[in-house]
């Protein structure tokens, strides 16, 4: 199937309120510029510098996302256009984007990243490592970064029961949270969860953002 015609048939089986994140890793500038014509404009990558060597050569509309791990030494690349970090998972990552998104007198908009998935990992807060940072860690004295959501990764696994229910978990996190930290906040709405293998049952708990790679542009051949 062609990558334009993924892009239509995806987004017109997504419900109002789901947006799709075409993920674009590794992923040449062609296959991006097919998906743009064809509609799509928010793309992730997870490799800070070859997002910025994309984002230098291809329409300014596009809003990028960054949905790997940050490595603070790399932040600078991205920090003047990027939209959204869907894996911040330490107030050290997230004071570091705030200095550098100060530097551009811009916000930059965050995802807390939960580990809820059954694989071991050094990525991603525990539920109550993410309940710890909020309660306290003065984030709220941070100006130039904005917390709007959690991100997480389904366990990789054909166990359905499972995966639904670790996604059950994050709607229910990011209820606490929203009513403990950010009732008076509308920004805090995005569930950043879903992947080729298990979107469909991430909508189903409340994603709002589902992140689709394979699926769109083929394998990735690793
Ligand atoms: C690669 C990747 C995806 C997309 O995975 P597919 O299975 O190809 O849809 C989504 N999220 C993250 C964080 C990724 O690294």
């Amino acid at each position: 199937m062609s990558i334009a015609t993924s892009i239509q048939q995806l987004r017109s089986s997504l419900p109002e309120g789901v947006r799709l994140l075409a993920i674009s890793k590794y992923q040449p500038i062609e296959a991006l510029q097919e998906a743009y014509d064809a509609g799509q404009r928010m793309f992730g990558e997870n490799h800070i510098q070859e997002m910025a060597a994309k984002a230098a050569v291809l329409p300014k509309d596009i809003e990028w996302h960054f949905t790997g791990h940050v490595q603070t030494n790399k932040i600078k690349y991205m920090a003047s256009f990027v939209s959204l970090i869907h894996a911040v998972d330490s107030f050290r990552l997230l004071r570091e984007i705030d200095k550098h998104a100060a530097k551009h007198n811009r916000t930059i908009d965050c995802l807390l990243q939960i580990h809820i998935a059954q694989e071991e990992t050094k990525y991603g807060l525990t539920i109550d490592g993410c309940r710890q940072l909020l309660a306290t860690e003065p984030w709220r004295e941070l100006h130039n970064v904005r917390i709007t959501g959690l991100m997480a990764m389904g366990s990789n696994t054909d166990d359905m029961h499972q995966v639904r229910s670790e996604f059950r978990q994050m709607r229910q996190l990011f209820d606490e949270l929203k009513a403990a930290y950010f009732a008076d906040e509308p920004s805090f709405a995005q569930l950043s969860e879903g992947m080729t293998d298990d979107y469909p049952i991430a909508i189903e708990e409340g994603s709002t953002i589902v992140r689709i790679g394979s699926m769109i542009f083929g394998s990735r051949g690793y």
